[in-house]
């Protein structure tokens, strides 16, 4: 095998590395898998928790899960199954 095509351990390793700080935070809930977009939260400064009015459920970005009361997606946040219809970050914006 050409030695320059060979793939080294060390480089094995980094390709290896990087993929692995590529999967988001994952936690089992029940049957499903759930996963948090960590960064993204603390970027838009989400909480679990209503800002008056304001609330995921009544945002244009919220992707609602199987019940009103579900923990859902957002449109922002990939790969983030655990938004709370509660919750709230500076990213709201009313449904038209
Ligand atoms: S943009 Fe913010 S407020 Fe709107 S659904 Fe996503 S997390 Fe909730």
């Amino acid at each position: 095998m050409n030695e320059e095509l060979k793939p080294s351990r060390r480089q094995f390793l980094k390709i290896g590395g990087a993929a692995i700080t590529m999967i988001p935070i994952m936690s089992m809930s029940g049957n499903a898998v759930a996963a948090v977009n960590a960064a993204m939260r603390t970027s838009m400064k989400y909480q679990d928790k209503p800002n008056g009015a304001k609330h995921c459920a009544n945002c244009m970005h919220f992707v609602p899960g199987k019940t009103p009361k579900a923990l859902g997606g957002c449109q922002i946040f990939p790969g983030d199954t655990e938004i709370s219809p509660n919750g709230f970050c500076i990213a709201w914006a009313a449904k038209p």
